[in-house]
């Protein structure tokens, strides 16, 4: 017997609107505390709250409270699922009003430590599971999805999480709080957004011997099998949803580089690991060159690691490059990989595809520090998901080697960082035009105050997002993600660069994801991808096309 059957009341009233405890029940409607007594009267809530109408502000006031009390971030993540499951707008609210405060917490760093729990911590499902004991039958679970609004998917398959590994369908952790940012940095409305994990089995032994882990006991699907389940969702999706949006996430390198060569030029996809992460990377760099005033052209970087961020950004890079002149060879040359093994030159043999570009005429170099030695970088770029590894003699040696070192640490969560903020300006007396990851607290140095920001994807994939679905672009392409990155570097103020933050403040995130919309929205119709007219004031178009978190009047 559900409740509103017990209660005796209607469970909608005259207008198809559900009443007593079926709307307190529905996140997407409830407002809680703040049902009017107008409201109260009318949809059958007398009595099942209390008599105080509150405020949206009196409410919201009351969530921070609670939050702020909690004793550590995973309980503040555990918090803020319930209150999306609880109350849509109010969740809205909270997170767009404090987005340095709520970020941390509903993706990296925390969303890692949750996704690690994830089991343990469950309380009640969100997004779709679809797992490989469901092939056959995918088309007929997307239509269990209650909404039909859908425009956005974001997928992983849970084998590779931030830096994390292999955390298999615990993972949807990610497109959840993924979709969130989407919802809270773009306004995309979340009706809109499908947050789904493709469990294919683990192979993460002490998860897969875990009493409480939620997904399939079994090893990894691979090879045909595996690519015919992402093939018939890929399908299942289109049909069901004709013109979604598919952003693949947290897939392992062997998966994500060929999914996306697989499915670019045929559907609306982008895989934000690879993609986003360059255009956030490529955006640092030139509000960077603001504060070095150096040319992009006259760059060299070194990256440490050579995984999916690394070949994205250095891929973005070069078209920035020749987007001012350099032949691709000339523009490739400049970006420099580092891996497990050392230096990624062309005497190696055993080097995955996606490294060969940049497997440039050189001496070996076994470690990280001869290699900055060897090459004398202008800009190194931490994304290899080991914490620790721009030692104070790597940083010393940026600093005796540039007079304004660029240094990004960007990998994830924070134990995963290659450097925090203060190891950065401390070692290089200041010098050090500082990116990272992670979030990290202003530091003091020699009297200056630097503000790090964080060079995070949630600046560039909901603006990409938004101008994409407002266009109906038919690709999502590497143009669009170089456009995206301008608008971003646009963004940053004198002010910000004078306190040495080259990315600009959280709070102006929506302004700039309609103008990062705008530009993306642009570039699709220029080159007859989009299949929807219009306006020409596109920034405007794309702020008015926002979800606002604002409660709806029923009575
Ligand atoms: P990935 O698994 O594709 O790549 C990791 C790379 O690091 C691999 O090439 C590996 O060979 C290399 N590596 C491993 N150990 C190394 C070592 N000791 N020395 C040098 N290289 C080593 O992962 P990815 O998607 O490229 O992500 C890497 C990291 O960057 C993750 O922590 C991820 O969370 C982070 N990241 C941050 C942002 C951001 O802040 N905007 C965006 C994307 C990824």
């Amino acid at each position: 017997m559900s409740d509103q059957q017990r209660s005796g009341a209607p469970a909608s009233g005259a207008s198809g609107v559900p009443t007593g405890f079926t709307i307190l029940r529905d996140p997407t409607r409830n407002k809680g505390t703040a049902f009017t007594e107008a409201e109260r009267d009318a949809l059958g809530l007398r009595g099942l709250l209390p008599p105080h109408v509150c405020s949206p502000e009196e409410q919201e006031a009351r969530v921070l409270e609670n939050l702020r009390r909690l004793p550590n971030n995973l309980e503040k993540w555990i918090a803020l699922r319930a209150l999306h499951d609880r109350n849509e707008v109010l969740y809205y609210r909270v997170v767009m009003d404090n987005p340095d405060e709520m970020q941390p917490i509903i993706y990296t760093p925390t969303v890692g430590l949750a996704c690690q729990q994830y089991g343990h911590i469950f309380q009640r499902p969100r997004g779709l599971f679809l797992a490989a004991s469901d092939a056959g039958r995918i088309a007929s679970i997307l239509r269990n999805w209650p909404y039909r609004e859908v425009a956005i998917i974001v997928v992983t398959d849970g084998e590779r999480i931030l830096g994390l590994g292999d955390l298999g369908a615990n993972g949807m952790g990610i497109p959840v709080g993924k979709l969130s940012l989407y919802t809270a940095c773009a306004g995309i409305h979340p009706r809109q957004c499908l947050p789904i994990v493709l469990d294919v089995g683990t192979n993460n032994e002490a998860l897969r011997s875990d009493r409480f882990y939620i997904g399939l006991r079994q090893e990894r699907l691979r090879g045909p099998a595996y690519d015919a389940l992402v093939d018939e969702f890929i399908a299942a999706a289109r049909a069901e949803f004709p013109g979604v949006l598919i952003q693949f996430e947290d897939f392992a390198n062997h998966n994500a580089f060929r999914l996306l060569a697989k499915y670019r030029n045929r559907i609306a996809t982008f895989n934000d690991d690879i993609q986003g992460t360059a255009a956030v990377a490529v955006a640092g760099i030139l509000s960077s060159l603001r504060i070095t005033g150096k040319k992009l052209v006259d760059q060299r970087v070194l990256f440490l690691g050579a995984g999916e961020a690394a070949t994205g950004i250095a891929d973005l890079l070069t078209a920035a490059m020749m987007a001012e002149g350099l032949s691709e060879a000339d523009a490739r040359a400049r970006s420099w990989l580092v891996d497990s093994q050392g230096l990624v030159v062309k005497s190696r043999t055993e080097l995955a595809e996606h490294k060969r570009h940049y497997a440039h005429d050189h001496a070996p170099a076994g470690d990280f520090l001869s290699a900055v030695e060897a090459l004398r970088p202008t800009a190194i770029i931490g994304v290899s998901a080991v914490g620790g590894t721009f030692t104070p003699r790597v940083l010393e040696a940026m600093a005796r080697i540039n007079d304004r070192p660029i240094v990004f640490a960007l990998s994830n969560p924070t134990s995963k960082s290659e450097c925090t903020a203060s190891e950065a300006y401390k070692a290089t007396r200041g010098k050090a035009v500082f990116a990272c990851g992670s979030p990290f607290d202003p530091v003091t140095v020699d009297g200056k105050t630097f503000v790090p920001r964080q060079g995070n994807n949630s600046y560039i994939f909901p603006g990409v997002g938004l101008g994409a679905i407002a266009s109906g672009a038919k690709h999502v392409t590497d143009e669009m993600f170089l456009a995206a990155a301008r608008a971003l570097a646009a963004s940053v103020t004198e002010p910000d660069l004078e306190q040495g933050s080259i990315y600009p403040a959280l709070a102006r995130v929506r302004d700039v994801s309609a103008h990062i919309a705008a530009a993306v929205a642009e570039v699709a119709t220029a080159r007859g991808l989009a299949t929807k007219t219009l306006p020409k004031d596109l920034a405007s178009h794309m702020r008015a096309l926002m979800y606002e978190p604002r409660y709806v009047t029923y009575a």
